[in-house]
């Protein structure tokens, strides 16, 4: 399974939403480059806390559209492009290029979040009218489930399905990273193809 790994290599975005301030620094002193949170809030003071440093802000939750406003000039990556109406907010009230993950829901669970595989192509095509829009990768989330199988089908499909964006050579849309992968799933993500983990628990209490 080894050889789907990425050439790229894998970054780590810590997930900090369950830790404080303090341990999010010693995580950036210690070497943690990408951040991630799910929450507006969480991101902003965290942000602040930390400002004097040099880490990649990710927003990695959902995005209504009215809250755009409040976070989008604060990040480096938004990981939660699932709607054209979110396209129009990012279009609207972004000062630079915002580099987005088109979120697909592969297994079609009705608790998440995501596009279904075969309205993403359609969904990536329409992003070309939306110039602060760079679409760099394609971002997941797998069924909570023991079966391996199943969570390893869920990222092998969604580097296919980015395989498939990249052939279209679309300039709006290079495509070339996937975030896939959390605590529990991430090595098999790993071995599909991610070059970006999500990881939030597993960090907890961890020394930095
Ligand atoms: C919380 C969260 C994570 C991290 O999950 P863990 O299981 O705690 O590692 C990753 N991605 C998203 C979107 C999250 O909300």
């Amino acid at each position: 399974m080894k050889k789907n790994r990425s050439p790229k290599g894998v970054n780590l975005v810590a997930v900090t939403k369950y830790v404080s301030n303090e341990t999010t620094k010693n995580a950036v002193l210690a070497g943690v480059e990408h951040i991630g949170e799910n929450r507006i809030e969480g991101l902003l003071e965290k942000k602040e806390y930390l400002a004097d440093k040099n880490v990649k802000w990710h927003f990695i939750g959902t995005l209504q559209s009215r809250k755009v406003k409040d976070i989008i000039n604060h990040v480096d990556y938004i990981h939660s492009l699932d709607r054209l109406s979110l396209a129009k907010e990012i279009q609207k009230r972004a000062d630079k290029t915002i580099s987005c993950f088109v979120q697909v829901n592969v297994a079609e669970e009705d608790s998440k979040h995501g596009l279904a595989v075969k309205e993403v192509i359609s969904f990536v095509d329409k992003l070309k009218d939306y110039d602060k829009i760079k679409v760099v990768g394609l971002m997941t989330m797998a069924p909570f489930t023991e079966d391996e199988s199943i969570v390893r089908n869920v990222f092998s499909t969604l580097k296919q399905l980015q395989i498939d964006i990249q052939n279209k050579d679309l300039p709006h849309a290079p495509c070339e990273e996937l975030s896939m992968g959390m605590s529990n799933d991430y090595v098999i993500a790993v071995e599909e193809g991610a070059t970006f983990v999500r990881i939030g628990t597993d960090l907890v209490g961890k020394e930095f």
